[in-house]
């Protein structure tokens, strides 16, 4: 489903490279975690496969469903199914949880050239996602965000994944100020969200999320590249060693 080659990208402001010659693959129906110490260039892989400007790809390729992504823009990825959770979520005072959900759906209906939902078809869907990910519909009467507790903007985001029915997220979670009840909330909502037709990528500092995710492909990278690749094990040494055996034969 994914596929980057030997992908080199760098900073458009000042053109310091951050990626350099990363490859990987992920399969459709598959977990795939990405870890590595920080200031690896996880969150700017996680830009660039969303299609942010503020970073130029120099060399390499970067192609879903066989298809190269490189000329879309953020929103025509969006349309073909390609989600980016977001680690630092907004807050829209004024704006119901539920009517940003709507709008969003709406926006990538209209992207793919489809009718806009109807307020009891969009009612129904929320329900049903709501009640398959354990989420209370009352949060969703209050602004997006605005006082939610780290769990509840988690628990908003996860829904707004749902309903957007993606094809391949893509979730940066950092370790800061995510609680353990966060933390599985994420977990949870990637669990239940899991399909055969569907891939995950999960970019995190935090070994700890691996607790409730269990992947079915780690990688680590570092310093732009991914050192290594394996198996739900891999996170397991990585959290008894450290890094610094891999990134020190890296080096
Ligand atoms: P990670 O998520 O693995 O901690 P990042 O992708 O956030 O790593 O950052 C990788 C490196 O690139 C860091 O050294 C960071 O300071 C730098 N970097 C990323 N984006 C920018 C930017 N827009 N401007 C300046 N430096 C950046
Ligand atoms: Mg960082
Ligand atoms: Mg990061």
């Amino acid at each position: 489903m994914l596929e980057i080659r030997n992908l080199h990208a760098r900073i458009a402001e000042d053109g310091t490279e951050i990626i350099r010659g990363l490859n990987l693959t992920v399969k459709a129906g598959e977990v795939a975690a990405i870890m590595g110490p920080n200031g690896s260039g996880k969150s700017t892989l996680s830009y660039i496969l969303s299609g942010r400007e503020d970073y130029e790809v120099t060399e390499g390729d970067i192609l879903y469903n066989g298809e190269s992504i490189l000329e879309l823009d953020p929103a025509e990825r969006a349309a073909k199914g390609i989600f980016l959770a977001f680690q630092y979520p907004v807050e829209i005072p004024g704006v119901a949880t539920m009517q940003f959900l709507k709008v969003a759906m709406n926006s990538q209906r209209k992207a793919r050239g489809e009718d806009e939902l109807t307020t009891p078809d969009f009612m129904r869907r929320v329900k049903e996602a709501a009640a398959e990910l354990k989420i209370n519909p009352d949060m969703l009467k209050r602004p997006l965000n605005v006082g939610f507790s780290g769990g509840e903007k988690k628990r908003a985001e996860i829904l707004q994944m749902a309903l957007l029915e993606p094809k391949l997220c893509i979730l940066d979670e950092t370790d800061s100020g995510l609680d353990i009840d966060a933390l599985k909330i994420v977990a949870d909502g990637v669990n239940a969200l899991k399909r055969p037709d569907r891939a995950t990528v999960v970019i995190t500092h935090y070994q700890r999320l691996l607790d409730y995710i269990v992947p079915d492909t780690v990688h680590v990278l570092y310093k732009g590249q991914i050192i290594k690749s394996g198996d739900k094990s891999l996170a397991l040494d990585l959290e008894a060693n450290g890094y610094a055996d891999i990134t020190g034969q890296a080096a």
